[in-house]
């Protein structure tokens, strides 16, 4: 008897045999995948030749864009040289020792010298899981069992394991999952167009942020508060920047309270914002820094935490009698991930990269206002360097917001789709993400907002 299961397409197959990410089962069930086959430049296509504008570099990691030779050439010899070897017990490999090397003399350019040691992972999740152990491990090496609670911030995004997925501040990767763990709290969420009061300044509103972080840390005693985790820019939140004062509040209420400035700059790193760090745009000096997607350009799954010099004399001091430091992954320093690392630097130094995130991102928010920025439904147009939102409402005259719930920026989103452009609808706010490839032209920018403009069109008639 023929088997049935012998000519199904890959569609099919999809449907019956694949468990999706962050994809509503029942949606993805009625409509099926999108199989993308290929990619070159900031394109990508599927099997039928459909091609997209991918104005989110994947999920903000693209830096460098699609089909890099160099990067594909450097891969090939790494696995040729050495496929895998693990990290643990002392055991190293050139590319990662090099990567290594390499990420901290960028901290020294960044004027981030104090961050000195790399631990590698592979996922942002796991960078961020990696930092909250260590802030843990940290404070019991230093006689401070107490001292555990970790503040992170509502709206911002850390990932989706139990430790880091506790720390995105996002109610909808909670929900049925019984997160956050406990001893996770949340700050307020810091987004000045949403949350400010009626005429409230941004400084005001920054300083009214800050006094509520002190007042959080004093209700529940410094003495029991070991970290604070933030997004230089909160991406999957909303593309939320940070108001004016708000860093420079919260940076000494931190360091007088003895809580560690765990800096997340997994989307931000690498120069999405047009500095080659997040923490180097905004003054901030973290003594965690935890990256993922650009160091490689999402060519390989690589991630780590960057630890500045104060915590580590405590963790070497402490190593000589708790002993081994009891973590990491098989692939914690994968030589072929780092290979790519380091061929990927390379390209977005050759090619001044972050200069031309600054400059086209500047374009680009120029043209969105041109295009945009009366537009009845547009509220705020805001980003630095190529990470950008658009931020909808229901009146712009009014300031009248969407209702809770509302789908409009879902709706644009897939009438961009439709019309071969990749943004992505944000789930804290209703925003529509732009983090293109660093490699983004003035062009390519131009297809983009006429792409969007019209999907916004569609959506709402004009
Ligand atoms: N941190 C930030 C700021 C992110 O945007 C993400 C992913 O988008 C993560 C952490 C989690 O990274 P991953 O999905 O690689 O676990």
């Amino acid at each position: 008897m023929d088997d049935p299961r012998a000519n199904r397409s890959l569609e099919d197959i999809d449907r019956d045999t694949v468990f999706h990410p962050n994809t509503s089962i029942a949606e993805h069930l009625f409509v099926g995948p999108t199989i993308i086959e290929g990619a070159s430049g900031v394109r990508v296509r599927d099997a039928s030749g459909r091609r997209w504008l991918d104005a989110m570099a994947g999920l903000w990691c693209v830096n460098v864009g699609y089909g890099r030779r160099e990067l594909a050439q450097a891969g090939a010899r790494a696995l040729e040289e050495l496929a895998y070897f693990h990290t643990f017990a002392s055991m190293s490999n050139p590319p990662m020792i090099r990567l290594a090397d390499k990420i901290t003399g960028l901290m020294r350019e960044a004027g981030l010298p104090q961050l000195g040691k790399v631990f590698f992972a592979n996922s942002g999740s796991e960078a961020n899981d990696t930092a909250f152990k260590l802030v843990r491990y940290f404070n019991n090496l230093r006689g401070q069992p107490r001292k555990k609670k970790i503040i992170a911030r509502l709206g911002g995004y850390h990932g989706t394991s139990v430790a880091s997925g506790s720390l995105t501040g996002i109610d909808y990767y909670h929900r049925a999952f019984d997160l956050p763990i406990e001893g996770v709290l949340h700050a307020a969420c810091p987004h000045h167009f949403a949350f400010a009061e009626p005429g409230e300044s941004e400084p005001a509103f920054a300083a009214r942020m800050a006094a509520g972080l002190s007042d959080l840390i004093e209700a529940e005693g410094a003495e029991t508060i070991a970290a604070f985790f933030a997004e230089p820019i909160m991406g999957a939140g909303g593309v939320m920047m940070p108001p004016k004062g708000y860093f420079e509040a919260i940076q000494p209420i931190l360091k007088a309270n003895d809580i560690l400035f765990v800096v997340d700059e997994v989307i931000c790193g690498f120069g999405r914002t047009g500095a080659w760090f997040g923490s180097e745009r905004y003054g901030l000096q973290p003594d965690l820094l935890t990256f993922a997607k650009g160091v490689t350009s999402g060519y390989f799954p690589t991630s780590g935490v960057v630890v500045c010099d104060d915590v580590w004399a405590v963790l070497a001091e402490g190593s000589k009698e708790i002993g081994a430091f009891a973590h990491g992954f098989t692939y914690s320093g994968h030589p072929v991930g780092a290979a790519i690392g380091l061929a990927n630097l390379a390209l977005i130094e050759s090619e001044a990269l972050v200069h031309n995130a600054a400059t086209v991102g500047a374009y680009f928010k120029r043209t969105l206002e041109a295009r945009l920025g009366d537009h009845p439904n547009v509220g705020q147009i805001r980003g630095e360097g190529l990470i950008l939102g658009v931020e909808l409402v229901a009146d712009r005259q009014s300031g009248r917001r969407l209702a809770a719930g509302d789908p409009a920026h879902k709706k644009v989103a897939a009438a961009a789709f439709e019309r071969g452009l990749i943004t992505r609808a944000m789930v804290y706010v209703p925003v529509n993400a732009f983090s293109p490839p660093l490699c983004f032209t003035r062009a390519d920018v131009d297809e983009t907002v006429d792409l969007y403009a019209r999907a916004v069109a569609d959506v709402f008639g004009s």
